[in-house]
């Protein structure tokens, strides 16, 4: 592994760097048309889509000039650079490689340009990890396929515009990976009833969905009908080398370590109390690993070695990581360590708190701990399946 840049790569975090120094003004300093200005600055920049083709108005940027992007919007705690993370992240690559051409003109530029968001129908009430297990169904009927059913735990539903929906088709399958399609649905469809769902955080980021009788188009399906699961996992597997998480981690790391400094412990500064700064330094060396591997994966893909079960490593890696540093930063601090932005001893607007409460967000969505263990186990340890 090489871990030089080289001068054009150099450069090219020089360029994101001033841009951000004369485009990204304090939180405090953003009026309200900052978002939209960000959103057509970043676009007519060609960092939206940066590694898509231009032939679908992407930049054809290369992997490791898009990790030092990332890198460098993360470090800057930059907004994202579209308003439809998942639109970016697999709807839109999952277009591009399964998509008729009239999808393609349809759904691609108004990703693109931040005009719509779109979330991803895929769990259900009883089939969140058995993902192929799904009921939902859709029928054809002339030209629309019509859908009953309910998906649950949608994040984004109750402020986007467009759903990636697994439904399935065939019920009569030797397979359960066989029989499931992918349909772009309208959000505003009739028969669409969104249902948000208040987490214990208090936020309401997802919602469950009930179809009932809902007419799709069938030029709204996406791939063949049963081809679904394909459609699905290819798209999953876009951009997943998870350095700009690494950044993230390294962040949280400064903040907890400021932390640490101004925290009493025993009548002095938390930081030089040795278990504590064994904990922050075993932190900082599994934030290393992350950045490792993540380094591993981005060489895979530059040789053209498509990324699959390696990832899950990082995903669960983090997952108990973060909860193992917000944990810590809330006991550090006792009583006042567990108020909310608003309480009277809050510790730092009670971040450390809200981010303890939010822990599914990084352990359960996009799959669970024993899941990915399954996976590293089986397909990159080689272990039987029982
Ligand atoms: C914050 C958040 C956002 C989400 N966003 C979305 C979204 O946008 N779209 C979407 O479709 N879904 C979303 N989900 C749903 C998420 O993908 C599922 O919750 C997750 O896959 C787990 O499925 P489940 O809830 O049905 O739990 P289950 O699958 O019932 O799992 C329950 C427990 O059993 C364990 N388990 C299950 N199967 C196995 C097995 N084979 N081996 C070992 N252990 C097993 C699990 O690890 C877990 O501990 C989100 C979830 C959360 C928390």
């Amino acid at each position: 592994m090489d871990f030089d840049y080289t001068s054009t790569e150099q450069s090219f975090r020089q360029e994101v760097k001033d841009f951000l120094a004369a485009n990204l003004p304090p939180k405090s300093e953003r009026d309200k048309n900052f978002l939209t200005n960000w959103l057509e600055k970043v676009r007519a920049k060609g960092w939206v889509g940066f590694s898509w083709p231009k032939a679908f108005g992407g930049s054809d940027g290369g992997l490791i000039e898009q990790a030092i992007l990332k890198e460098e919007m993360a470090l800057a705690k930059a907004p994202p650079l579209g308003t439809s993370m998942m639109g970016l992240a697999w709807v839109g690559p999952g277009i591009m490689e399964y998509g008729t051409e009239e999808q393609k003109q349809r759904f691609i530029p108004d990703i693109l340009d931040s005009k719509v968001t779109w979330c991803t129908g895929y769990s259900e009430p009883n089939h969140g990890s058995d993902l192929a297990a799904i009921q939902c169904k859709a029928e054809l009927v002339g030209d629309n396929y019509v859908v009953n059913g309910q998906k649950i735990w949608t994040t984004g539903a109750p402020w986007s515009q467009w759903i990636i929906l697994l439904v399935r088709t065939d019920f009569d399958v030797q397979s359960k990976h066989d029989g499931i399609t992918c349909l772009l649905v309208p959000m505003d469809a009739p028969g669409v009833e969104v249902r948000p769902i208040e987490n214990m955080a208090g936020d309401k980021h997802f919602a469950e969905i009930f179809f009932t009788d809902v007419q799709v188009p069938l030029e709204n399906r996406l791939g063949a009908e049963g081809d679904g699961w394909k459609v699905t996992v290819s798209a999953l597997a876009n951009e997943r080398s998870s350095i700009g998480e690494v950044t993230q981690m390294y962040e949280k790391l400064d903040k907890l370590k400021n932390l640490v400094q101004n925290t009493r412990k025993q009548g002095k500064p938390a930081s030089e109390d040795p278990g504590v700064r064994r904990t922050i330094a075993r932190f900082e060396m599994k934030i290393a690993a992350m950045k490792y591997n993540g380094l591993r994966f981005l060489t895979k893909q530059i040789k053209g070695e498509p990324l699959t079960s390696e990832t899950s490593i990082n995903k669960l890696h983090r997952a108990s990581l973060e909860i193992e540093m917000d944990d810590f930063a809330v006991e550090l601090n006792g009583e006042a360590g567990l108020q909310l932005r608003g309480g009277e001893q809050a510790v730092d607007q009670g971040t450390w708190s809200k981010s303890a409460l939010n822990w599914p967000n990084v352990v359960i969505g996009g799959g669970t701990p024993n899941i990915q263990r399954n996976i590293i186990a089986e397909r990159l340890l080689g272990q039987p399946k029982d």
